[in-house]
């Protein structure tokens, strides 16, 4: 699967629409609703995402996320996932 044009889908936004409906468009973790993003809390179902999948983050705690929690890159990760490599 092509993630990237995934993103792109009329899918995935109907996906972040809804997520962002859920959390009120605010952040999840600070309550923030400057620059939110939609944040992948697996990506087992990338594709076919089941609604608590994804999680509502500001910008700042979506990159203290990913720096610090899980410091691979999103497309890394993504990529690792393709390949099925355990981990
Ligand atoms: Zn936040
Ligand atoms: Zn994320």
């Amino acid at each position: 699967m092509d993630y990237q044009k995934y993103l792109q889908s009329d899918e995935w936004r109907n996906k972040c629409i809804a997520v962002r409906d859920f959390w009120d468009n605010r952040c999840a973790v600070c309550n923030s609703d400057i620059n939110t993003h939609v944040h992948h809390r697996t990506y087992h179902n990338i594709g076919h995402e089941q609604a608590n999948d994804m999680i509502l983050l500001c910008e700042l705690c979506h990159t203290t996320f990913h720096k610090i929690v899980n410091p691979l890159s999103m497309f890394d990760q993504i990529a690792v996932m393709l390949k099925g490599i355990p981990r």
